[in-house]
């Protein structure tokens, strides 16, 4: 934990160091996704940036939580099992199914918590009781609302004028007091097939109430990395620290992370073309590798163009990275030449997550790396470059791809078989099929290993 580890910070404007609450250790929270539908190829990018920002901080050495949650208790929710003809719990547990399912194709592991609002209910509820005993929320009908004139800080992160801020909610129904209120509670309506007993009422909890509550929950307060999409700021992330803050007078997180949101300004990608806004849709099209990088390329906090283009451009890099991954041989020792390389990299991401110039400094060791494999040198794939690739959700482009490998494998034994039976034209047919596969068999003192064609 050497380095200083600095990250632009939405509620102060400015970049902060990260202090963690208890050395050594780093709780993220980043909000997930209401699970209504099959999850956009948007909502992976929070999960892309702070899964990798937890690998970072892991790298650095600190022990990371790192909780998403998802909404499976909602009004989008209940629209869309109406218009399927499903109870809404059946459709939120299938489509909290296809999210993980889905995520997992990104093979970046899983956070180490998704709670599930439908099971955070006496968190919530006790939450709520204790805004309401303080004075920051009251019953109106079965509803719970908090009353944003009862605290004065509200409107510290978004950082806009209180009429200005208006909270996206059914008002025609509503009966609340004031238009900037909103909703901890809603009583039980017609039609709403989930419901829970609560000290004011039947019904359900209000969307940023679970979030609060799921925080705390697991991470505490005064947790270090509060994340998601910059549209949560407001009014998602602005009435978490009210409510948390009105009812502990606690801080809820050191630092508010937000990442950009994607552009989908490309004709192409604008059309309904299938289904590739769809997460799963944009990983059957573009790949996993190509997705992750296309991530990285850009730096977290602006928005990204989700274009044919960018894909492609990604794709590419990927191609790069798995040609020098097939040339450099984990064989042979990795130059010290990398050093530099690798520290720049990290030096990057300790600077406000810079995912960007992080991989210009890999591209530099690439093209060093390349320039001394085509002067005949031999450059070893060691631990620097796994580190860094790791880190990017990109150490399997290390591996040589899996289908081809195991034919190359088959070929080389074969080819050792004719050999040691001095069967020459078998072995030199094999020979080829392994050129055609694009390797070569380098005898070494460990015994024959398969070696990328120089390209
Ligand atoms: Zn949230």
């Amino acid at each position: 934990m050497s380095r200083d580890i600095r990250i632009q910070d939405t509620l102060t404007g400015e970049e902060r160091p990260l202090e963690p609450r208890d050395p050594g250790k780093v709780g993220i929270y980043a909000c997930g996704p209401t699970v209504y539908a099959p999850v956009h190829v948007g909502n992976a990018r929070p999960y892309v940036v702070f899964s990798l920002f937890k690998r970072f901080l892991e790298h650095e050495g600190y022990d990371v939580t790192f909780v998403a949650n998802v909404t499976d208790v909602n009004d989008k929710i209940y629209d869309a099992a109406r218009a399927a003809g499903v109870p809404s719990e059946q459709l939120a547990r299938e489509m909290t199914a296809r999210y993980r399912s889905d995520t997992d194709g990104l093979k970046l592991g899983r956070p180490d918590a998704e709670p599930l609002a439908s099971e955070t209910i006496a968190p919530i509820i006790e939450l709520i009781g204790d805004l309401i005993d303080s004075g920051h929320a009251y019953v109106a009908g079965g509803d719970v609302y908090f009353d944003v004139g009862a605290f004065p800080e509200y409107g510290r992160l978004s950082n806009r004028p209180r009429e200005e801020m208006q909270q996206g909610e059914d008002d025609a129904t509503s009966l609340k007091h004031h238009p900037q209120d909103f909703a901890l509670w809603k009583a039980h309506k017609e039609g709403e097939d989930t419901a829970w007993d609560a000290p004011w009422g039947r019904g359900r909890p209000g969307w940023h109430i679970e979030c609060s509550a799921m925080a705390e929950d697991i991470l505490g307060l005064d947790f270090d990395v509060h994340g998601g999409g910059s549209d949560l700021i407001f009014p998602h992330h602005e009435n978490e620290i009210a409510q948390t803050e009105a009812a502990r007078n606690e801080q809820l997180a050191r630092l508010w992370m937000h990442n950009g949101m994607l552009q989908f300004g490309d004709e192409k990608m604008s059309k309904s073309v299938g289904n590739i806004r769809t997460l799963s849709g944009a990983l059957d099209e573009f790949g996993r590798d190509a997705l992750v990088m296309y991530f990285v390329q850009g730096h977290y906090r602006q928005p990204i163009d989700f274009s044919e283009q960018a894909l492609q451009a990604a794709a590419r890099a990927v191609q790069r990275l798995r040609d020098f991954g097939r040339r450099s041989s984990p064989a042979h020792p990795e130059p010290e030449a990398i050093g530099p390389y690798h520290e720049r990299f990290f030096e990057a991401l300790a600077d406000d997550f810079n995912t960007p110039a992080a991989l210009a400094a890999l591209w530099d060791w690439v093209n060093e790396g390349n320039r001394r494999l085509d002067a005949g040198e031999e450059v070893g794939a060691g631990e620097k470059l796994r580190e860094m690739l790791w880190t990017l959700g990109l150490d399997n482009l290390l591996e040589a791809d899996g289908a081809v490998d195991e034919e190359a494998q088959r070929l080389m034994e074969e080819r050792e078989a004719a050999r040691a039976a001095k069967d020459f034209a078998t072995a030199d047919a094999r020979r080829d099929q392994l050129a055609e596969l694009g390797w070569q068999v380098r005898d070494t003192p460990q015994g024959p290993q398969l070696v990328p064609l120089k390209t």
